[in-house]
This record gives C-alpha cells, sequence and structure tokens, in this order.
C-alpha cells in the first residue's frame, strides 16, 4: 500500500508546500510513498520549532532525555522486522543487512542512553589555593541533520541520539530516496516521547533546501553524511557563519592482501567489504592491493566466485546483494567501468547492468572485478558506489602502503597478513580513520569512533565517546572559594 509522507514539524505532521515526489522500490519500481518536496519556509517553520523547544529541552536532565531514549529502542525492537522489511523495499538492502541496519541503531540506543548517566567531565586540580576547575558538555541549540539512503535508520540514529541527549533540538532531513524510512524514523522518536520541537522533519531533495538547513542564524550546527561534493559545498557555506560542521564523505576504500595473508579469508572479506550493500558503503573496498605472490591465486579464487553471487529483491533471504538505489546511480557505475575498460584495466566479470527476466524493472548490477589496475587510473581514485572491485598488483610493503594511501580520501582500510608485526606496523601506516586486521574495510560498530581523513570528513567523529564532542560544547567552570582576588600565575609565583 502507497504511503503519504509529510514534513514533521512541532509535533505535526504538516503536508510539505513544494512539488510532488514519490519514492518507489530500487527492484522493481513499485511506488511505496508519495510525498512533497519541503520549502525553504518549511524548513523556516521546522528551525523555529526546534528553537522554541530548545530551552525546556536543555532543562531537562540528561538521565531523563536518556530514559526517552531507550523507550525508543524498546519500539525499535518491537518494529525490528516490520522496518527491516520496508528497508529491503525502499532501499533495496537484503533483508539481513536491513535487520542489522535497524539494530545498529538499537545498539546506538543503548550506547548513548548510557551517556546521559555520564557526561564527560574531567575535574582539573589548580594552581592555587581554595580554587576548583571543572568541564562540563553542554548542548549547542539548534542541529541540522543531513543523511543519505544507504544506512536510512542507522545513520540518522548516529546523529539524532546523541544530539537529543546533549540537549539539543533538530531539525532532520533524510535523504529523499529513503523518505519513508525517514517517517519511520520520526514515529520511533514521536512515541518514545520525544516532546514536540524536539524532533523536526522536512523531507524531500536536498539541493532546494540545504543552504536554509545550512546557513540559518538559528541553526548552529549542521551534521552531514554523503558524498564529499555536497559536504565540502556545506562546509563552504557554513565556514563564514562560523558554523560547527561534522562531516563524513567519501571513501576509496583499500584492502591489501599481503604475502602471508589467508586467501580463503582474503577472497571472503573483499567480497562483503566490496559487494554488500551492492557497494554502496562508504567503507566498502573498492580497492584490492595484492602481493605479487599470491596476486594470481588471489584474483583467480575472487572471478570464480564474484559472478556466483546471488544479486536480487532485498526481501528475497539469499540475495547477496540487491538492487542499486536508483537509475542515476546505476548509470554513474556503468559508466565508470566503461572508463576502467578505455584507461586499460582489464574487465575480468560482470561490468553490466542486468537487465533479464527478474531483473527488468530494477536497478541491478553485476558484481565486478578489475585487474591490471593502476595507480591514478580514474576507477583506482574515484568513488564508485557501486559493486566494482579493482585488483591492484604490488611487489614491497612500501608500495602497498603507497598505493593504498594515495587517494584523496582516508575512511577505513583493511590488511591481511599473518605476519603481526607488520598487522602493527600497517595499523600505523595506513591514512585512515577505521583500519582494520585481518578484515575488510568495513563493519563499524556504535561505541567506536567513525570517521575519516583527507577528504573524507573535517576531524569530527560521530560513534564512540568522540560523538558527545561533536555535538555539544565543552565548558570550564572556574569556582574561586578563597574570598580574594587570585591572580592566576602571577600569585603563585
Ligand atoms: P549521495 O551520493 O549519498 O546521495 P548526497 O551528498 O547527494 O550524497 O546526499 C546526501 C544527503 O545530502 C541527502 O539527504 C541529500 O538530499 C542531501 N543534499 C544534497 N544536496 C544538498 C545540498 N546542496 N545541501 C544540503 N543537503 C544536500
Amino acid at each position: 500500500m502507497t504511503e503519504h509522507v509529510q514534513n514533521l514539524i512541532n509535533g505535526q505532521w504538516v503536508e510539505a508546500g513544494g512539488d510532488k515526489l514519490d519514492s518507489r522500490d530500487p527492484a522493481n519500481g513499485e511506488l511505496l510513498a508519495t510525498f512533497r518536496q519541503a520549502t525553504n519556509s518549511d524548513v523556516d517553520a521546522a528551525i523555529a520549532a526546534a528553537k522554541a523547544a530548545f530551552p525546556a529541552w536543555k532543562a531537562t536532565p540528561q538521565p531523563k532525555r536518556a530514559e526517552i531514549i531507550v523507550r525508543s529502542a524498546e519500539i525499535l525492537l518491537k518494529r525490528k522486522e516490520e522496518i527491516a522489511q520496508l528497508m529491503s523495499r525502499e532501499n533495496g538492502k537484503p533483508i539481513a543487512e536491513a535487520r542489522g541496519d535497524v539494530q545498529e541503531a538499537i545498539d546506538m540506543a543503548f550506547y548513548i542512553a548510557a551517556e546521559g548517566r555520564r557526561g564527560w567531565g574531567h575535574t582539573i586540580p589548580a594552581e592555587m589555593p581554595n580554587k576548583r576547575m571543572y568541564t562540563i558538555r553542554q548542548p549547542l541549540g539548534v542541529c541540522s541533520l543531513i543523511t543519505p539512503w544507504n544506512f536510512p535508520i542507522a545513520i540518522p540514529s548516529w546523529k539524532s541520539y546523541p544530539a537529543l541527549v546533549m540537549g539539543n533540538t533538530i531539525v532532520f532531513k533524510p535523504a529523499e530516496d529513503t523518505t519513508l524510512l525517514g517517517k519511520r524514523w520520526a514515529e520511533v522518536l514521536i512515541e518514545a516521547g520525544v516532546p514536540a520541537g524536539v524532533f523536526n522533519m522536512v523531507i524531500g531533495h536536498g539541493a532546494p533546501i540545504g543552504d536554509k538547513l545550512v546557513t540559518h542564524p538559528d541553526v548552529r550546527m549542521i551534521s552531514f553524511t554523503g558524498s564529499t561534493r555536497t559536504g565540502l559545498g556545506i562546509a563552504t557555506k557554513a565556514a563564514p557563519l562560523n558554523k560547527r560542521v561534522s562531516l563524513e564523505m567519501g571513501g576509496k576504500n583499500p584492502v591489501i592482501v599481503w604475502e602471508d595473508g589467508d586467501l580463503e579469508l582474503a577472497v571472503n572479506a573483499v567480497m562483503w567489504a566490496g559487494y554488500g550493500t551492492s557497494g554502496q558503503r562508504c567503507t566498502a573496498c573498492s580497492r584490492v592491493i595484492v602481493h605479487e605472490k599470491v596476486h594470481d591465486q588471489f584474483l583467480k579464487m575472487l572471478v570464480e566466485r564474484a559472478p556466483k553471487l546471488k544479486v536480487g529483491h532485498g526481501a528475497e533471504p539469499d540475495s547477496f546483494f540487491g538492487a542499486i538505489i536508483n537509475e542515476g546511480q546505476l548509470k554513474k557505475i556503468d559508466e565508470y567501468v566503461q572508463i576502467g575498460v578505455k584507461e586499460g584495466a582489464k574487465l575480468e566479470c560482470g561490468g553490466k547492468i542486468l537487465k533479464d527476466g527478474a531483473y527488468a524493472k530494477g536497478n541491478f548490477y553485476a558484481a565486478t572485478v578489475f585487474s591490471n589496475v593502476k595507480p591514478g587510473m580514474r576507477i583506482e581514485q574515484e568513488e564508485i558506489f557501486g559493486p566494482v572491485i579493482s585488483v591492484i598488483k604490488v611487489k614491497s610493503y612500501d608500495e602497498a602502503i603507497s598505493v593504498a594511501n594515495g587517494v584523496q580520501y582516508g575512511l577505513s582500510a583493511g590488511f591481511i597478513s599473518k605476519d603481526v608485526n607488520l598487522c602493527h606496523k600497517a595499523s600505523i601506516d595506513l591514512d585512515c580513520g577505521l583500519c582494520y586486521i585481518n578484515a575488510g574495510s568495513t563493519g563499524a560498530e556504535v561505541s567506536t569512533p567513525f570517521g575519516g581523513w583527507k577528504n573524507t570528513g573535517n576531524g569530527h567523529r560521530e560513534g564512540g565517546p568522540t560523538v558527545i564532542d561533536a555535538f555539544s560544547e565543552l565548558k570550564t567552570v572556574v569556582i574561586d572559594y578563597s574570598g580574594k582576588v587570585q591572580k592566576a600565575q602571577i600569585d603563585n609565583n
């Protein structure tokens, strides 16, 4: 049944004011939801509601805010299967991964709810007597949360829960391709008891309302996950206004397979990291850097297995990966494959849009492997965001690290070897925010800092204890109970 989605402003569902849009199952084109594009005045209303709700929410004790988050986890546990089933249709990812996506939000809820009773302040010894110093964390104010479609519940949870527990209020914009899941996310928070105005949602494409979400004087912070192009555009607009921006952007994540590495493990890890979620993860492995001694054997194993992976509708339990999110993305993947062929890489398997039979009405792409990929080729440098793996042969450790680090991104990397010393060395030498030893490039857990170096991020880490830093201001409190004026650096010397 088709659902209609509206903005959520000050606790009320209200029709957005712009053009008609819809959301469809990328595997078969089935219409799932209709909605309208939010307008700048809708965003103004959402920001005004968030601003008005801020003082009371800030004054709500942090453990009480956390209790609402626990209630939302309980709701998610009850609705996990239903939301996952919808995700396998609106996003296209296989049902097991969709359940994992919802589970990640449940994990995040329990993790962040515990922060409600911590707070991460420090007490600091003073230079002078009868003086006490400590730090506290306080909310920023209104936060704009802009999220992509690839983790339609998990990513909103990474941003919303820490923002809420720290006492911020929210204007959330889900990706246009997963608007119905955005509505589910809002429903869960409202049912859990998040007060009216504390969490608002505006829907539709980002470009028409992006400037408003970023530059409005009442927005203090923007948390964005998506493409590097959009993220850097947001940062550029926010910089002169001195707003806090937390960015999580593109990746071109390598897995290095060393000469002594377990090849069975390596092939399975690379296929999971490269083809899972159809390669549409920011941590997806798109480059495998293989020592020349095991290169041919590794490539043979990968090329034998990749074409056998089941590509199908997300709801079919045996699908290894599902549809590509939309037609534009499907075309972009195919264009990159043509570029790779022109650049002289060898197309070993896949390299085509799947159109026959069950694939006819959907956006499906075959599991693709390129060999003979050289550093500097566009398919080696640019984010493709699809099921395309490039295999690069190297002769030495230094060459492997130099190839791995030779891109503009630095999100995640894997290193597969039985040499414990080399594994430790690689964990230092790889330029990345997440380094996996004897694993692929994916698999973040909520309690670890998540984010990347170079053009992947801007230094903030969402996930782990660092997410609290991203969503709060730090204050140092100094209490002088000496009853006189004590001059720092002067009186005590
Ligand atoms: P992706 O390639 O993952 O779709 P995008 O950067 O295009 O990456 O989109 C990520 C999120 O950013 C989506 O919610 C999208 O609507 C939003 N977005 C796109 N353009 C803008 C913009 N100019 N300003 C703010 N948000 C935007």
